[in-house]
């Protein structure tokens, strides 16, 4: 292997980082970490630094590194048959079998999967689709979609535009027009504390109803949404939302698209968020799980309301004109199938229910009592520790403090990884499947060390 510091030069000098400060980095302020390996939970650097990753990298690794049989799979892939495209009717045993696979697991009333690459190009067909369907039924005004404040759903244009987090499109001239915002179902930042769960469902559906009525319905076409909001801050919903939001979407003929990059396949302890919750997606966005990670790849599982008009559409338009040179990749197709039988195989999606009542157990017994812990929350392994100034007033500390960042250094400098949320005093914890109980200690212990190091 080349030197470390040989690394770390061409890195400043080459190397484009997304989701960097791109300044920081090149004035050498920012730690440069060169990772070499990586087993189950852990992963190790070029300095010799073994760390517990506590967000299974960006929450997508979730059988855990180093399993053999989704690295066999790939390179057996590689050798008989590296590549061929899917387009005009072109299949390979892979991406057919694991089309097959997703819909055997996926929700009721799914029709067919598109593969593609990535969260964001998957969310972007998605959206593509929703406008396709409503050209070939004659509503061309019916166009607009509507996600929710801190919802995330990717970097691309639309994606971007749909993100509800002001960091991804400051300074790129998003959102793009056609994109609304609705309230974000985060119980916990209620405005009135005294608001009662059941009420403040009420005033989620309200004000979508306000929107729906200010824009008009026959201009909107569809709404996004993670079933737990991910990136803007590891939130399940509060009881009964889903349900009573869908009830909102049916009587307004607008689609509803689940956007399961973060929860499909098992991270919260059942196969799709979408049936822990009680949602009937119209299009459903899966990537990081269903690899694992081991390979990008992603899909758009479009139910069969949806697929009937799309089929007419070509009855009508001739062959869609969507696709991607490695749409169903077949590297990725194979490591998806080994991945899936893997989650069966070792009962994967029980243990992360499992594990994840276990984990959240875990922090409430750490910090449960501390003075600037305001809410340990989580479903399955999506669990995340808010910080607080008051617990009592539940006033928030002051963004330019960083007390978020903050303790989430001092945790990484105790061995363990967190993802600090890039909005609020958040540190979020989306470990690995495979994640023990002692593992989970360690992560809750030296959470406790790293809040008292910073509080
Ligand atoms: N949707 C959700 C809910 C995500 O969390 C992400 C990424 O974190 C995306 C979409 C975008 O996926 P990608 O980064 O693979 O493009």
């Amino acid at each position: 292997m080349l030197k470390n510091t040989q690394l770390e030069d061409w890195d400043r000098e080459n190397f484009f980082h997304p989701s960097t400060h791109l300044a920081e980095f090149a004035r050498g302020n920012l730690a440069q970490r060169v990772i070499t390996t990586a087993s189950g939970c852990h992963i190790e650097d070029s300095a010799g630094n073994r760390l517990l990753d506590g967000f299974a990298g960006l929450y997508c690794v979730n059988v855990g590194y180093g399993r053999p049989e989704i690295a066999d799979a790939i390179a057996a892939q590689a050798r008989e048959l590296a590549y061929y495209h899917a387009y005009v009717g072109h299949g390979t045993e892979a991406s057919i079998t694991l089309s097959k696979m997703i819909l055997d697991r996926a929700p009721e009333g799914m029709s067919k999967v598109y593969f593609g690459l990535g969260g964001s190009d998957a969310n972007e067909t998605n959206v593509k689709l929703v406008w396709y369907y409503n050209n070939i039924r004659g509503l061309p005004e019916k166009k607009k979609i509507i996600s929710r404040w801190r919802g995330y759903h990717g970097s691309g244009l639309m994606t971007g535009s749909l993100t509800g987090l002001e960091a991804f499109q400051k300074k790129f001239d998003l959102p793009l027009d056609r994109v609304l915002h609705t309230d974000a179902p985060y119980y916990f930042r209620r405005k009135d504390l005294d608001q009662s769960e059941a009420d403040f469902v009420a005033q989620c559906v309200a004000s979508l109803e306000e929107l729906i009525a200010r824009e008009g319905a026959d201009t909107i076409a569809a709404f996004i949404g993670e079933p737990a909001l991910g990136t803007g801050g590891l939130v399940p919903p509060p009881a009964g939302y889903w349900p009573a939001i869908q009830e909102v979407l049916d009587r307004h003929d607008i689609l509803l698209i689940a956007d399961e990059v973060v929860t499909g396949f098992g991270r919260l302890g059942s196969m799709f968020g979408s049936d822990h919750y009680g949602m009937r997606p119209d299009l459903i966005t899966i990537a990081k799980g269903l690899t694992s990670a081991y390979a990008p790849l992603s899909g758009s599982i479009v139910g069969d309301k949806m697929w009937k008009v799309l089929e007419q559409g070509t009855d009508e338009n001739g062959p869609i004109g969507h696709g991607w040179t490695y749409s169903a990749h077949p590297i990725g197709a194979a490591a998806g199938v080994a991945n899936l039988k893997l989650i069966d195989e070792l009962d994967l999606v029980s243990t992360a229910g499992k594990v994840g009542a276990y984990l959240k157990g875990a922090l409430n017994d750490a910090l449960g009592d501390h003075a600037n812990v305001g809410d340990i929350r989580g479903e399955g392994l999506l669990c995340a520790v808010e910080l607080v100034e008051d617990r009592d007033s539940r006033s928030f500390f002051d963004p330019k403090k960083g007390v978020g960042a903050a303790v989430n250094a001092a945790l990484l400098s105790r061995g363990v990884i967190s993802r600090a949320m890039p909005q609020g005093d958040i540190l979020g914890f989306a470990p690995p499947f495979c994640l023990s109980e002692s593992e989970a200690d360690e992560i809750a212990g030296k959470l406790a060390e790293a809040v008292r190091e910073v509080l």
